[in-house]
């Protein structure tokens, strides 16, 4: 593949850009690539580069484009909305439509606050609980991402885990030091802690973490934490700005049936428009401005074309819920074949898998159960799984640390050639 444009827009991008990327992952320097390659416009499943070379794409923009890419309903709305104005700053019917669909979907969300990204979200979540319980600390586990604010970039996921460290450098030691860590998956180690510690306002978590490559949540790691925070009078985030519409209408929550008392969310419910959403108990969510005293605003906070964008997205997904199913189904297919093919060549790998997102971790090992399983897992072969996918024409995560995401736009075609693809990555690793 030809992608003189690309390397072109990288060596002009790195001369205004930090990293000539507005997100570090962008960059492809976790795949051994001198360069991105730079996307010109996207339908469907499908990208196109600026040499006009085509993808099938599972990355989903990290998470939004469930119905793929410029779905027509979607497109068809934000062109109306276009036509009205590009933001207000003043209150619209439709920021009213998409806050009832949000709580009509997740059972535990009673009010709902909008802002314009998941980081936002996170920040407020915690700001509101700190308030509401009158204590200081946070509990985070190693490996979850929950944006980029101070307070959550500890023994952080995604990008830094990618990068190579986990807490980044500019916070301060007073910031991090209220900002307590656990390894994901162990209740005893959170028993422990809470019963030491009395300042825990807020534990928060990824119900179905998705930023150390995809991890398969017991249903009794959750029930243990809702049944900490209740008995020692601690609020229970669940950041679903990944799971959230994802794997279910009201995601992880509806899928393992347990819930939280305050919810963060962004990616669907913006249509892949700038969004986010914290949302959660009615006597929570009151302390907010202008209500209380706790403080949260937005000049794009629930701008017109993403709210109407994500409003459009969410009623395709609450009108017709055999997408889920559907979604699932293809990532059972395609994750049981790929488990074939590699088998046959000879290379071993993990495949963890809920709903529609999944990852692939090459390694011997049996499971693969939370940072440290993943940590121990082959990187180069993955290197080699990602660059070989990409000369097939199919882009996947650039890092072992992100999910791979399904959308309702590939077809049994696609999933034969992706099936095909990772075949002949399989031949080339082994
Ligand atoms: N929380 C989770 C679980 C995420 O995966 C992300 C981003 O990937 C965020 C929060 C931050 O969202 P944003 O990138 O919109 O700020």
């Amino acid at each position: 593949m030809i992608h003189n444009r690309s390397q072109e827009a990288f060596e002009k991008a790195q001369k205004f850009i930090p990293g000539g990327v507005n997100s570090p992952v962008r960059a492809f320097r976790s795949v051994e690539r001198s360069y991105p390659i730079f996307i010109k416009k996207a339908k469907g499943n499908r990208l196109w580069d600026e040499d006009g070379n085509e993808y099938m794409d599972y990355l989903g923009s990290w998470g939004p484009m469930i119905l793929g890419h410029n779905n027509e309903r979607v497109l068809a709305a934000v062109k109306e909305c276009l036509e009205d104005g590009s933001s207000f700053g003043l209150p619209t019917s439709m920021e009213v439509e998409l806050a009832e669909l949000i709580v009509n979907s997740v059972p535990s969300i009673e009010m709902v606050r909008l802002t314009t990204s998941g980081t936002e979200a996170t920040m407020a979540a915690v700001r509101v609980a700190r308030a509401y319980t009158k204590k200081n600390k946070i509990l985070k586990f190693e490996g979850c991402y929950h944006g980029h604010s101070d307070s959550l970039l500890v023994k952080a996921g995604s990008g830094l885990l990618t990068e190579g460290y986990q807490d980044s450098n500019g916070i301060t030691a007073g910031v991090t030091s209220d900002t307590l860590t656990l390894p994901f998956g162990d209740l005893d180690k959170v028993r422990e802690l809470v019963a030491a510690d009395k300042e825990i306002a807020c534990i928060i978590v990824e119900p179905v973490p998705a930023n150390m490559g995809l991890m398969k949540t017991a249903k009794e790691y959750l029930q243990g934490l809702r049944e900490i925070c209740d008995s020692e009078g601690i609020v229970l985030i669940f950041d679903e700005v990944i799971s959230g519409f994802r794997l279910a209408l009201g995601g992880a929550q509806e899928y393992y049936g347990i819930e939280a008392d305050i919810t963060t969310l962004g990616k669907i419910i913006g249509g892949g428009y700038p969004v986010g959403a914290f949302g959660g108990k009615r006597e929570i969510m009151e302390m907010i401005a202008p209500l209380g005293d706790v403080y949260h605003a937005g000049t794009l906070s629930g701008n017109p074309i993403s709210v109407r964008a994500g409003y459009e997205t969410l009623t395709m997904l609450r009108d017709n819920p055999s997408i889920y199913t559907e979604l699932e189904e293809k990532v059972d297919y395609l994750t049981g074949e790929i488990e074939k093919a590699a088998a046959e060549e000879g290379v071993d790998l993990v495949i963890n898998k809920l709903g529609s997102l999944y990852t692939i971790y090459f390694t011997a090992a049996e499971k693969i159960e939370n940072l440290e399983d993943v940590m121990a897992t082959d990187t180069s072969k993955y290197i080699t799984f990602f660059n070989t996918m990409l000369e097939e024409g199919i882009i996947v995560s650039p890092s072992k640390f992100e999910a791979h995401i399904m959308s309702i736009a590939h077809t049994k075609e696609d999933l034969e050639r992706t099936i095909a693809a990772a075949r002949k990555a399989f031949k080339v690793i082994a």
